[in-house]
């Protein structure tokens, strides 16, 4: 049976609430937006000439001013769905390279629930700040980017601010269909026994809309929330991604090539540098840590 839902023929039994496409979205789809997202192939390329001539201009120059200024503020690099750490690998060389001292979130893949999903990160964010005693910036892909709001949400006491790059925050329902139809995919693995991958639940359940709460909740002034889109996303709907919390920048870039594309590095980089300019032009104060919620939760 197949209705209309979110713009596009939606097959019943989509494993995506209804209620996290709000009137209004619509998911790209069709075979133009695949289309689109094949451009990350020419993005990849751009970084390969990009990284080339970055070496070249370091050979040539000298030693002692091809050093970064080193930066002491930790960032967290969050994947998407379905993906790892290893997909932001590139982006967090870059920034290495530019002297930020960068961490993993430590998900193998973001295909678990949620909820855990979300606990966890704030588990590593917090240990994060107390060993560096200082707040962290997270940078999210995506779903990552929706986890990096939650929990900026709930703990500015871990979170200086947070950069998303093409984050759904005001639908996160309106996706292309096949994406819907990976995240079917994922939690038939969980009924076939996976327990820690992705439920019901999580996608259309209590789980879901939690989740979905704890990313429109209100920021504490002081949090930072930069808000990266691309009108050519062929994965979700870039309206979505206009939270009315964020300083939104738009690039000209895939869905998927947001994670590596050197447009896009170059405006991270850049919100960065913003974001490390207001912290040195504040008084800096140590971290004051909140009590950690039950990480079992969810
Ligand atoms: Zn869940």
């Amino acid at each position: 049976m197949i209705s209309d839902l979110c713009g596009y023929r939606h097959i019943m039994g989509s494993p995506l609430g209804a209620f996290l496409c709000p009137p209004g979205y619509a998911g790209p789809s069709g075979l133009r937006a695949i289309a689109r997202e094949s451009s990350a192939v020419v993005e990849a390329a751009r970084l390969v000439r990009r990284t080339a001539c970055d070496r070249v201009h370091r050979r040539d120059t000298p030693y002692a001013g091809s050093r970064p200024t080193r930066s002491l503020d930790p960032v967290v690099l969050v994947p998407g769905f379905m993906a790892g750490d290893t997909t932001l690998l590139l982006m967090s060389r870059h920034l290495r390279r530019l002297g930020y001292r960068t961490y993993r979130s430590t998900m193998h893949a973001n295909v678990g629930c949620t909820q855990e999903a979300s606990y966890a990160l704030e588990r590593r964010v917090e240990a994060i700040t107390i060993r560096r005693e200082r707040k962290v910036t997270i940078i999210g892909h995506s779903l990552g980017g929706l986890l990096a709001r939650g929990i900026a949400a709930r703990r500015p006491d871990l979170v200086d601010g947070i950069i998303t790059m093409g984050s759904p925050m005001l639908a996160p329902g309106a996706v292309h269909p096949v994406l819907a139809f990976d995240l079917a995919l994922v939690i038939a693995l969980r009924r076939a026994g996976l327990g820690s991958m992705m439920g019901e639940d999580c996608t259309s359940g209590d789980c879901a809309r939690l989740s979905w709460e704890q990313a429109q909740a209100p920021l504490a002034s002081g949090v930072g929330f930069t808000s990266i889109f691309s009108r050519r996303d062929g994965v979700v709907d870039w309206r979505s991604c206009l939270d009315p919390a964020a300083h939104t920048v738009e690039v000209r870039t895939s869905h998927l090539g947001m994670a590596f594309d050197p447009v896009v590095l170059d405006a991270v980089a850049g919100e960065l540098a913003q974001g490390r300019e207001r912290r040195t032009s504040e008084v800096r104060k140590p971290a004051r840590l909140a009590v950690v919620p039950d990480v079992s939760a969810g």
